[in-house]
């Protein structure tokens, strides 16, 4: 017997399988799919089976394969399909798709034996008579006579026995035994029965939503119009039907309050995936659906790929968010390859959001796919009030950060006790720090773009690469103590906020204070429980998150996303504003929301101010069309990103031209221009954009450019097919 392997080296340079012969001992286990140990060279390293066949024609001297990683944990006949759709997608290499595939935690280099988690039992290992001779004959020997009666009973957890040098004893003279059993980690979720009558809007969904059926159905919910409701009800149906669930959200922020209320419907048939997992969380949660013991899982954009077989819904919760798109190789989007899983397994798919994305909209205005709107909240519920100030009127109060307007009603919503939630879109404490003397401005030395100061580290940070330098009060230029700070950071909002209502209990929510493991479920709990008045945060407080006795929703700086250089900027704006103001009001008393801005007459607060997402979608869907912008067209970008600055100018004109060369006449390629960050970490980046409607020349032409840089040591390219800003 021959394998065909794909090697995990150099993923871009050795895109192809060599043939191996598979020893005897392999051969009653190994299947395509797996991973397996291979020799290369003179190193041994990991490798993806895809291929199983009786005869080769290679002529070369075969070696055989060393082992198979973990037998478990292999790609049915489903994923091994995506993997070759996911490649065709985005363009990426057989190996990265198969390595996306597969979750991370299955490295070889780890101890394997750490994953599982096991609990140990002692019981009796002779009969009972054998057990009483001893008892008889060792009447001194207190503590193992007491041990063995307890186990005449049954086994034990080991642990609940004080001691250890008895068990040891015993064990030695092989009168107890030790057994193990394997145990979850994150288990034991009781069942919390409910009683729910659902609104209008909730029961229409239901009723159209076809469980047979093959649709895609988009649900535009207004914030609060209790579209988890749904999701649980077709899951507990799709269940019911004996199949299984994929829901796909956002970020780990926010699936703490979806899990919860998943394990309170649905108890321990829920295996969840996120990157906030630990590696042996992760092995067992991957466990439950290779066993087949779970029908729900709950994840991140990699969920996607889970082997559940089986399916009957894929639901995508907040399907606007950008975190669906991989940023890094491959660049896929979770709703593509939710595509696909959605026809291979003939089942319907559900995307749900306040504000879908262009793209989706306007495939449900097409009839592409279903559209079933919610406009109500929940019960008595109503959408806030939103009000916007205009702030370069406060700054002749100086009034720097928080308008009149939103001082008053944070000092309202304090005194009768309920809380608050400010928006700021940016981390650190200030973000420009420069001289007032020589107007010298800190700039990181390896990307281009200036440091933020952190106050609580007293260090100045490069958001880009990660680069800190402790700030000093003197200009390393002029050496004046002239050393100024400029630009609001949530950093900052915290610290005023301190001083302004000292009473106030404060809490932030940014990347500085959630990337330890579980302060993000900490926080959120938190807040559930009213330990904060006051919650600042960046976007990651906008999402999804439902606290009924939030009532003020502030945001800081409310156009400053518009000013971003990239064709969706108007359409996240809309959608980060209507989202961080669908968290006010979502209990009994109305909602008001304050929208600071310096651009008091901007066109799209005005719709989110309306609630008209509509409007906003018209207005931007004209711009997309004369700019000629998805879904109008389709783009694809090409960064093309070196160190070396002089030989990646000609080098960068030279792709250029290739592309211009080789696509359709009705495509347009735009560039090469600089990047709006044009260095990070050392690296210069310019940008190749096509446009196209249908282009059958453009993949070719990228593969192969793809192919001739793939051993570029100075030069590397960055394809992304439908890149989600530019
Ligand atoms: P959305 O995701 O659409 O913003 P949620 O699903 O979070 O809204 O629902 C908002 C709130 O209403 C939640 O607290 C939820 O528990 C509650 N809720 C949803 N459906 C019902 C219902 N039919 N009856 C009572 N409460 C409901
Ligand atoms: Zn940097």
């Amino acid at each position: 017997m021959y394998a065909d392997v794909l090697i995990e080296y150099s993923a871009k340079a050795i895109d192809q399988t060599f043939t191996y012969i598979v020893p005897d001992s392999l051969k009653s286990d190994i299947k395509v799919g797996m991973k397996v140990l291979v020799p290369f060279g003179n190193k041994i390293i990991n490798g993806f089976v895809t291929n199983l066949k009786n005869t080769t024609d290679s002529k070369y001297e075969l070696k055989e394969i060393k082992d198979i990683i973990d037998k478990y944990f292999c790609l049915n006949k489903e994923l091994m399909e995506l993997g070759k759709y996911l490649q065709e997608k985005t363009l990426c290499t057989k190996i990265s798709a198969y390595q996306t595939m597969l979750p991370s935690s299955l490295k070889v280099k780890e101890q394997k034996s750490n994953y599982s988690k096991y609990l140990v039992y002692i019981e009796l290992n002779k009969d009972i008579d054998e057990i009483d001779e001893f008892i008889n004959n060792n009447k001194r020997s207190k503590k193992q006579i007491e041990i063995l009666n307890i186990l005449k009973e049954g086994k034990v957890l080991k642990s609940s026995i004080e001691s250890a040098s008895s068990i040891k004893s015993l064990l030695d003279k092989e009168l107890i035994k030790e057994t193990k059993e394997q145990i979850y980690r994150l288990n034991n979720h009781k069942v919390i029965e409910t009683n729910i009558e659902f609104s209008d809007d909730q029961q229409n969904a239901l009723d159209t939503i076809d469980l047979n059926s093959e649709n895609t159905y988009l649900l535009h919910g207004i914030t609060g119009s209790g579209k988890t409701e749904v999701y649980l009800e077709l899951i507990k149906r799709v269940v019911k039907m004996g199949k299984k669930a994929i829901l796909l959200v956002p970020e780990i922020s926010l699936t703490a309050q979806i899990v919860n209320k998943f394990y309170d419907r649905f108890g321990d048939d829920v295996a969840i995936f996120h990157s906030g997992l630990s590696s042996g969380e992760k092995y067992d949660e991957y466990l439950k659906i290779l066993r087949e013991e779970v029908h729900i899982v709950i994840g991140t954009r990699s969920a996607i790929f889970t082997p559940m077989t089986n399916l009957g819904i894929i639901i995508i919760d907040e399907e606007h968010s950008d975190t669906y798109k991989q940023d890094t190789t491959p660049r896929y989007h979770a709703a593509d390859m939710a595509d696909f899983r959605k026809k291979y397994n003939h089942i319907p798919l559900v995307l749900g959001s306040a504000t879908p994305s262009l793209e989706t909209m306007a495939r449900a205005l097409k009839g592409v796919y279903t559209y079933i709107p919610m406009n109500h909240r929940i019960g008595s519920s109503t959408l806030p009030t939103i009000d916007i100030v205009d702030m370069t009127k406060e700054l002749k109060k100086r009034n720097m950060i928080f308008s009149e307007k939103l001082k008053n009603k944070i000092q309202d919503r304090i005194l009768k006790k309920e809380q608050v939630i400010l928006l700021l879109n940016r981390r650190g404490y200030s973000t420009v720090i420069s001289c007032k003397s020589c107007g010298f401005t800190y700039k990181c030395p390896h990307c281009d773009i200036t440091l933020t100061y952190h106050k609580t580290t007293n260090k100045l940070q490069c958001h880009y690469c990660g680069y800190t330098v402790f700030k000093s009060d003197t200009c390393p230029k002029c050496k004046e103590k002239a050393i100024s700070t400029y630009g609001l950071g949530t950093e900052q909002v915290e610290s005023f906020i301190k001083t302004q209502f000292p009473s106030a209990r404060v809490v932030r929510m940014d990347i500085d204070t959630t990337s330890r493991k579980g302060s993000t479920d900490s926080i959120i709990k938190g807040i559930e429980n009213h330990d904060y008045d006051i919650i600042i945060g960046t976007q990651m407080i906008s999402k999804g998150l439902d606290f009924p006795n939030v009532i003020l929703v502030g945001v800081i700086n409310a156009d400053e996303s518009l000013n971003i250089p990239d064709f969706r900027s108007g359409e996240t704006t809309f959608s980060l504003i209507s989202q961080v103001s669908g968290r006010a009001g979502r209990g009994v008393s109305h909602g008001s929301v304050i929208l600071q801005t310096y651009n008091p007459d901007c066109e799209t607060l005005a719709f989110v101010k309306n609630n008209d997402y509509i409007g906003n979608f018209n207005n931007e869907m004209k711009i997309r069309k004369i700019l000629k912008y998805p879904p109008y067209y389709f783009i694809t970008s090409v960064k093309v990103k070196s160190k070396n600055y002089d030989l990646f100018k000609t080098e960068v004109n030279k792709i250029a031209t290739f592309i211009r060369n080789n696509i359709e006449d009705t495509s347009i390629c735009l560039g090469p221009t600089t990047c709006p960050v044009f260095k990070i970490n050392n690296v210069y980046r310019f940008q190749i954009i096509i446009k196209y409607k249908k282009d059958k020349l453009l993949e070719d032409t990228l593969r192969r450019l793809d192919e001739e840089y793939a051993l570029n040591k100075d030069i590397s390219l960055e394809i992304d097919v439908d890149p989600i800003r530019i």
